[in-house]
């Protein structure tokens, strides 16, 4: 695929972790690539990787759960890249604690960047996909949709995600439009990492002890979710829409 023809995809939440591994995924199998991230320096990095690989991106600064910020930024994609059809959802936060230690502040914000952020985006997105009669939004959920102890806030977010997915799908359908969730078990990032920090574990330790409760018998890494994404933003993945897919290692559903 040329430059000039290259479907263009926006990952959220891309300077790091699973998000800068999809984005670089996307731009190896020919999508240029948006990387969206609180801080437009923070993209820098992923942004310069696809680019070596001889790729194309453009780094952006958003705060997907900023109305006026989020329609900048995908203006913006739409103007230097091009229209957006694939949109991944993935910029993520945490604010574990128990219920009766959970503030306000702790719940809002997680609601703020994981819903409202992917209410955002996707209503921006969706009219180049309608228009192009052809896209694909993938929302980043997680096995805590389930229920995870110590993340109310944060497994409240993750379930309704998997709501608001089967409900993009069933309205954005007749466009050639299919929206998909992924919901990741335990995966080897910063996120999870802080987590370690916060409880007070040896990183390795944590790994090694996650590890061994999971099936496949090792941890996850940002490049098994990004092989995800890249299936459900497939030509031939078109006839999959509403899906969660729970990629943990094992079945956790
Ligand atoms: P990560 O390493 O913490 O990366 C998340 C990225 O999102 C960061 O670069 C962060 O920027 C950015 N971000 C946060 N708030 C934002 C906002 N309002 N607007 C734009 N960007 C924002 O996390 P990850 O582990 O790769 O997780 C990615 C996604 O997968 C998240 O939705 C997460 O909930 C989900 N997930 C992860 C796991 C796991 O085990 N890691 C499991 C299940 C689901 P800053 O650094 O500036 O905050």
């Amino acid at each position: 695929m040329s430059e000039s023809t290259a479907r263009v995809a926006i990952v959220t939440g891309a300077a790091r972790g699973i998000g800068a591994a999809t984005a670089l995924r996307l731009a190896a199998d020919g999508f240029a690539v948006a990387v969206i991230d609180l801080d437009e320096s923070s993209t820098a990095g992923t942004v310069e990787a696809i680019e070596a690989a001889g790729g194309r991106a453009l780094g952006v600064g958003a705060d997907v759960g900023d109305p006026e910020q989020v329609q900048a930024a995908v203006d913006r994609v739409a103007a230097e890249l091009g229209p957006p059809v694939v949109l991944v959802n993935n910029a993520g936060v945490t604010r574990d604690n128990m219920l009766f230690k959970m503030t306000d502040a702790d719940w809002d914000l997680v609601m703020h960047v994981h819903l409202r952020g992917s209410f955002l985006m996707t209503r921006a997105c969706q009219k180049y996909m309608v228009d192009a009669k052809w896209g694909r939004v993938v929302n980043l959920s997680s096995t805590s949709a389930l229920g995870n102890r110590g993340q109310a806030n944060y497994a409240t977010a993750k379930a309704g995600l998997q709501g608001f997915t089967k409900t993009l799908a069933i309205e954005l359908g007749k466009f050639g439009v299919t929206a998909n969730a992924i919901a990741p078990g335990f995966i080897q990032t910063e996120m999870t990492k802080a987590t370690a920090e916060r409880i007070g574990r040896d990183w390795q330790e944590y790994v090694a002890e996650r590890a061994a409760a999971i099936p496949v018998a090792r941890a996850g890494v940002p490049e098994d979710i990004a092989h995800t994404v890249s299936f459900f933003a497939s030509e031939g993945a078109g006839f999959v829409s509403g899906q969660v897919v729970y990629v943990a290692g094992g079945p956790r559903n």
